[in-house]
Parts: structure tokens; C-alpha cells; sequence
């Protein structure tokens, strides 16, 4: 059999939904060949046996809908590669957009940021290799916060990049010039409304806050005042549907609403 007839034959089999790309990408990572390897042995004969195996392994991974990313124990996020394990949220291309106003506001100074339910470190690591801040990430699941800190030890950032093991705020740490947070906000019932690839394989603590679906944000919205410097600013994702009443949060801890930004 050919690279390309393995090829051709899976992508067949894939399952609607899932991009073609993915076959290309799991033939590269179980062969441990590059992007131009592929197209130039595309007309070889498929020798390595270790390697077949290892691509029928992973094809069948994929055809259960575990996602891609941890399959290739890797997923990219504003240009950089980020470890993923199931114990951290898959990060989305969503958080990119706040962690670029996180950027923008920041500019080149030093500050002090919070990243609240920091997961695979995504938000910190992107803030603190571009842009003048030290950052704490804290992260209340132990296994969340080996793959943080793998992270940013991938990324040579253990000055600028603190992982604290913890809820929602850290205690006696003192005031911050931004928080930024991608926290759970889905409710029980979302959840159960989730694709199975989601469902089975992404931390469900990462993903869901409670019955209403809105607990952290209010604990978030409702502590944040009191670890910000004047003038500071609190960045949050939230749910589609929980606007009005992430202004009646606000409305409650005296911070003042600067701006929505609708995602994808
Ligand atoms: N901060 C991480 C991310 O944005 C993890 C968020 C989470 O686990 N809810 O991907």
C-alpha cells in the first residue's frame, strides 16, 4: 500500500464533521514525518509497520471522537503550540480574541495580571510573551496545573508566568492591573446538550459552573473589585445567552461595563 492509498482510504472513512486535514495530520505524527515528507512520499510504499500501527490507533481514537488535539497531545493558540492533556480545556480560538484586548490594553509596561481557571495556561503564556507583564495563573485542578506548568516550561517563561493552585482568587496576593478569565459558564442542562467528543473527553469542570450555569461569574464579577488597582480591568468570557445577567452582576460590585465583544 501507498502513503497516498492509506491516505485516500481514511479519509473515506472519516466521520462527517471531522476536517479532512486531520488524516494528513495523524499520518505525520504517527510516521514522525513533516508536512513536505508526506507530499513527497506520497507515491512510496508504506514500510514502517510501527508506524502503521500507531496511525490505526490513532484513526480509531479520532473515529470515537476524541478530539484531534489530544490525540496529537498538542493544540495551537494565537501561533503557539500548547500541550493538551484531558485534564485541561481545549483552548478556542474564542479566547483569542481576549486575550488580544487583554494585549492591547496591557501594552509593553509592567502590570500584574490574573489568569482565573488558567487550564493548559493559554491566556497567561500569550499575555506574558507578549506584552510587559508578570502574570499569576491559578488553576484549581492538580492535574490542570502539571500540564500549566509543562507549558510554561515549554515556553522558558518560569520568570514571568507564577501557576498557583487555586479557586478564584489567591489570597494575600495583592492588586492586579487585569484578570482575565475563560471560566465555566455552562449550566448542567448545556452540558448535557454538548457533542459527545466534548462530553467524554474535555473536563467537565472546566466547562460547567453549576445548575444555572452563571456561579463562577458572579463569584468572579463580585470578588473582582476588590483585587484590581483603580482603573484596572476585569476581561471575561461569557455564555451566549448570560449578558443580562452579567450586568446585574456588575451592576452589584460597583465595576463599570466598558465593552461587549460578540465572538464566533
Ligand atoms: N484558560 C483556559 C482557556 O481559556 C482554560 C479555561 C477553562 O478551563 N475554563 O482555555
Amino acid at each position: 500500500m501507498l502513503y497516498s492509498e492509506l491516505f485516500a482510504a481514511h479519509l473515506e472513512q472519516l466521520s462527517p464533521g471531522e476536517l479532512s486535514t486531520a488524516v494528513e495530520v495523524l499520518i505525520e505524527k504517527a510516521f514522525a514525518i513533516s508536512r513536505t515528507q508526506f507530499w513527497i512520499r506520497k507515491n512510496q510504499p508504506v514500510r514502517d509497520a510501527a508506524g502503521l500501527r500507531r496511525f490505526r490507533g490513532y484513526f480509531a481514537r479520532l473515529q470515537a471522537q476524541e478530539p484531534l488535539a489530544y490525540i496529537l497531545k498538542e493544540k495551537e493558540f494565537f501561533g503557539e503550540p500548547f500541550i493538551v492533556s484531558p485534564a485541561v480545556l481545549i483552548p478556542r480560538p474564542e479566547t483569542e480574541l481576549l486575550v488580544e484586548k487583554a494585549l492591547v490594553l496591557l501594552g509593553k509596561k509592567p502590570a500584574r495580571v490574573l489568569d482565573i481557571g488558567a487550564g493548559s495556561g493559554c491566556i497567561s503564556i500569550v499575555v506574558a510573551l507578549k506584552s510587559g507583564a508578570s502574570v499569576t495563573a491559578l488553576e484549581a485542578s492538580g492535574p490542570a496545573l502539571r500540564v500549566l506548568k509543562k507549558n510554561i516550561t515549554r515556553f522558558g517563561l518560569q520568570e514571568k508566568v507564577i501557576p498557583l493552585r487555586g479557586d478564584i482568587f489567591p489570597t494575600k496576593s495583592g492588586l492586579f492591573d487585569l484578570i482575565a478569565a475563560n471560566p465555566p459558564y455552562l449550566s448542567e442542562k448545556e452540558w448535557r446538550g454538548l457533542p459527545p467528543g466534548i462530553r467524554r473527553y474535555e473536563p467537565r469542570s472546566a466547562l460547567v459552573a453549576g445548575r444555572a450555569g452563571t456561579e463562577m461569574l458572579e463569584k468572579i464579577i463580585a470578588g473582582a473589585a476588590g483585587h484590581l488597582r483603580p482603573g484596572a480591568h476585569l476581561l471575561l468570557e461569557i455564555g451566549h445567552g448570560q449578558l443580562r445577567v452579567a450586568r446585574a452582576f456588575l451592576k452589584r460590585s460597583g465595576l463599570q461595563e466598558m465593552e461587549l465583544v460578540r465572538d464566533y
